[in-house]
Order: structure tokens, then sequence, then C-alpha cells
């Protein structure tokens, strides 16, 4: 996976702000972000547009520890988590309006009836409702659980991200250097890449992970 590769895998171009719409430019540096995670990278793109106002108070960051996580430690530790039936997205036909995707609305006033055909409510009109349903054999880690490093908690989804963007790099280590006390980002370095990670409000569910001694 490339630099530009791994910054277009956060941005989402259907978006609502043009900044996580795409890679930008930050200092001599470009970077992506979905508002949870920032991801920063050194420039492979100088003519990318600067949003480097829109993410200053984020990045980047300071820097007041070094703690280092082996990945294949978190690997080890990711492994721990319980696994649960994996589920799958199923379509079917909408009970509500039979797959028509119309209803009939009736309203009585005096002795009248009025009809009034619309869209339904239940399916938006398509017809067909997604809803997911067990996949039969096949397992995954139970999504309830999130991973706990220094002092906060984080998604399952985004440490599987660093320990991707490590393999990536070639790198062994994770080095958290930002860890504030309150519930704020928290700053990784991973090879040449850089992370701004944000914790979640509370998780009754975790493993966590163990630093190098
Ligand atoms: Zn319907």
């Amino acid at each position: 996976m490339t630099h530009k590769e791994l910054l277009l895998s956060v941005c989402d171009s259907e978006d609502f702000y043009e900044f996580t719409k795409a890679p930008f430019k930050a200092g001599s540096r470009n970077v992506a972000t979905d508002r949870k995670i920032i991801i920063s990278v050194p420039a492979y793109d100088d003519s990318l547009p600067d949003f480097s106002e829109r993410i200053k108070m984020f990045y980047p960051f300071e820097r007041n520890c070094n703690i280092i996580y082996s990945v294949a430690e978190i690997k080890k530790s990711l492994a721990e988590i319980p696994q649960v039936e994996a589920m799958e997205k199923k379509i079917t036909e909408c009970d509500a309006c039979s797959g028509t995707g119309r209803v009939t609305y009736e309203f009585e006033h005096g002795r009248n009836t009025y009809d009034l055909e619309s869209d339904c409510p239940v399916c938006e009109g398509e017809g067909e409702i997604e809803t997911e349903v067990p996949f039969p054999g096949k397992t995954m880690p139970d999504p309830e659980y999130y991973v706990k490093i220094n002092k906060h908690k984080f998604a399952q989804f985004y440490v599987q991200k660093l320990v991707e963007i490590a393999e990536n790099e070639g790198t062994e280590n994770i080095n958290l250097v930002f860890a504030p006390l309150r519930q704020h980002g928290h700053g990784f370095i991973i090879g040449s890449v850089e992370v701004l990670l944000m914790p979640v409000n509370s998780a009754e569910k975790f493993i966590t992970l163990t630093p190098k001694a």
C-alpha cells in the first residue's frame, strides 16, 4: 500500500467537509482524516490544498511521552478478544408495502374517506430493506470490545489500522508519543507515519495493551 492509498483509505468522498473528502497538505506533510483519526505522511504531492488550519487544534501534536508497543504483542492481544457469530447484510422484501414501495394512507372526516398514496415510510419507497442476519459458521471479534492503550480506550477498527500501518511501514514498533490526560486525541509515530487517534467516551468491555518493558 502506498502512502497515498493509506490516506485515501480514511477519506470519504461523499462527506460534507472538504477536508474529510480527500487528502490535503499540512506543512511539509500530506494528511487525511475522518475526524476520528488523522493520518500524516511525508508529502508525496505538494500541490494538494492546504487545510492545516482545519486541524491545527489537533495536528501537529506535541510530545509528552514515548511508550513503545510491539506490533506482534498488539496482534496477540487483539486475538484474545472473544469471538462472536459474524453477521451479514441481507436484502429482503419490505413487508409493510409487500415490496411495492408505495402505501396508502386513509383519512376519515365525517362520512368521507380520503386516500393518499405515498412512498412507504418503512423502506423509504425502496420496496426492500437491509437487515443483519447471522452468517452461519463464521465468527468475528466481538465488536463490543475496545482496546485500552495507556489510560484511554480506542475502537478495535482503528487499532487494527495502526497495526496495518506498522506492517506497511515495515516496523515492529508503534510509539505512543502524545498521551493527554483528558480524553483528547493521542499521538502515535509508526515509521514515517504520524497518527492522531481519538479515544472513545466509555467502553465496558475492553482488552489492555501492555507496552514493551
Ligand atoms: Zn416498504
